[in-house]
């Protein structure tokens, strides 16, 4: 029999970093530069590019306007995808492709390729949902990359590679990548440095080339974050997940309000909209009984009210391991129409891809194994106890989430043995890190 369990790692940035780097993350400059350290003109460094980013090749030994010995030279000193099996599972007739990549080290991350055809007036849209971190430090009890805790930070050629692979698909079925949203695993502003290296190379007309305004990136609500951001002007559409604005009910939703609550959030945000002109956007994931009521819609309209906003309203996913539900669409549709009525515009985000557990973090968690059913029934219990407690308007007496305070003094999480653990020990669970099974 083959051994069919998944392999258990132990991320580790230090480690992955030790490998060649990723081609995708090179820079163009840096590329010239160590051609030029070949004896060969800048010019190959676009050759290169066009064959990371334009002509899909599979490997050096492919771009053909390159001499052998500095195919083989390229190949020693650049990894040329840093994926290494992608599982793609599709579904809704082929709308929606989630896939799970396995990373050099064994750490499985997921993103999510979601076609809307066109209509009138509305040309197809391709959005690719990707991963800045494999877990997440936050621990959003709703989410199945938060269950799963702290893993690392994403290589900045890890974050790109996601965008090749779905380009490579798409093109083979004559198809563009239109829209790029980091929704997938992680807190893209604990890993900011490289993600904003990644977003410059989307934007870049010698690489990806795609506009600004295609690309958003989600936070929970890292304040220095946010305002490093607004220092820098427009970069991308920047999406805040609110999920509600009474301090004690964040605290619970998103473990890190109790670091920077949700005032503190609305005001940087608030400011990054003056001061690059551009809307934010809001999320609030809907949970029955939990953030549904009149009085969280209430909430809302009250901290946003006059601003240059924009709310998604968006049905929980059904996550294993949580005591919640979706609400039901009448209750989330009335706190639309409450929300329409304070004058701030408002959607409802049908969910994409939930047979395949499109929620962000759900394959890779399921098939990180089962936590044992008393650590399960523990969580469950807890978050119980703990929403009822905030309903009643008690704050948070739980710390704030390991390795949030570290993430935002050097921008990324350190990588410590353990770390994982800790932080999913935090949020109720017991922890490793399996790497996915690539396909058979
Ligand atoms: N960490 C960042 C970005 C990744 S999460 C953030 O939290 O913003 C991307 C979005 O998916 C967030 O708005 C998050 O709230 C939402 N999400 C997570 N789990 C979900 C679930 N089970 N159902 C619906 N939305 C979910
Ligand atoms: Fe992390 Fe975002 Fe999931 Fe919260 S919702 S645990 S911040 S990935």
């Amino acid at each position: 029999m083959p051994n069919l369990a998944p392999p258990i790692v132990q991320p580790s940035l230090a480690a992955i970093e030790a490998l060649p780097p990723g081609i995708s993350g090179v820079t163009p400059d840096a590329l010239e530069a160590w051609f030029a350290a070949h004896g060969e003109p800048p010019f190959r460094a676009r050759q290169v590019l066009d064959a990371v980013w334009r002509s899909g090749a599979a490997s050096p030994a492919e771009v053909t306007t390159l001499k052998p010995s500095l195919q083989a030279a390229l190949g020693d000193a650049f990894r040329w995808d840093t994926l290494g099996d992608t599982e793609v599972i599709a579904t809704e007739g082929g709308l929606t492709e989630k896939a799970l990549h396995r990373l050099d080290d064994g750490v499985a991350i997921e993103s999510v390729l979601m076609r809307y055809p066109s209509a009138p007036g509305r040309r197809e849209r391709a959005t690719l949902c990707i991963s800045s971190q494999a877990g997440c430090a936050v621990g959003c009890p709703f989410c199945a990359t938060g269950e799963l805790g702290f893993g690392r930070d994403l290589l900045t050629s890890e974050i790109l590679d996601q965008v090749r692979s779905a380009v490579r698909r798409l093109a083979a079925k004559g198809r563009r990548l239109t829209n790029i949203v980091f929704m997938g695993m992680g807190e893209p502003l604990l890993n900011l440095d490289r993600v904003l290296e990644a977003v410059s190379a989307l934007n870049d007309p010698a690489r990806l080339g795609l506009g600004a305004r295609q690309i958003t990136v989600s936070t929970s609500g890292v304040v220095p974050g946010i305002r490093r951001l607004t220092g820098l002007g427009p970069q991308f559409t920047l999406a805040i997940s609110l999920h509600a604005a009474r301090d004690p009910l964040r605290d619970v939703l998103v473990p890190l309000n109790r670091r920077w609550p949700v005032a503190e959030v609305v005001a940087a945000a608030r400011e990054h909209a003056r001061a690059t002109g551009r809307r934010i956007s809001y999320e609030v994931t809907m949970i029955g009984g939990v953030n549904d009521t009149d009085a969280d819609s209430d909430a809302i309209a009250g901290i946003l009210r006059g601003q240059l906003a924009h709310v998604n309203l968006i049905p929980m996913n059904p996550v294993a391991h949580t005591p919640w539900t979706a609400s039901p669409m009448p209750v989330i549709e009335r706190f639309a129409d409450r929300l329409r009525d304070a004058g701030l515009p408002t959607t409802i985000r049908r969910n994409r891809g939930q047979e395949v557990g499109a929620a962000c973090g759900q394959l890779a968690a399921e098939r990180s194994g089962t936590p044992a059913p008393a650590a399960v029934a523990r969580r469950r219990d807890r978050l119980v106890a703990s929403s009822a407690a905030a309903l009643r308007g008690e704050r948070s007496r739980e710390a704030v989430p390991a390795g949030i305070d570290a993430g935002t003094e050097a921008n990324s999480l350190p990588t410590a043995p353990g770390i994982a653990g800790a932080t999913r020990r935090a949020a109720g669970g017991g922890a490793r890190w399996h790497g996915a099974r690539g396909p058979r």
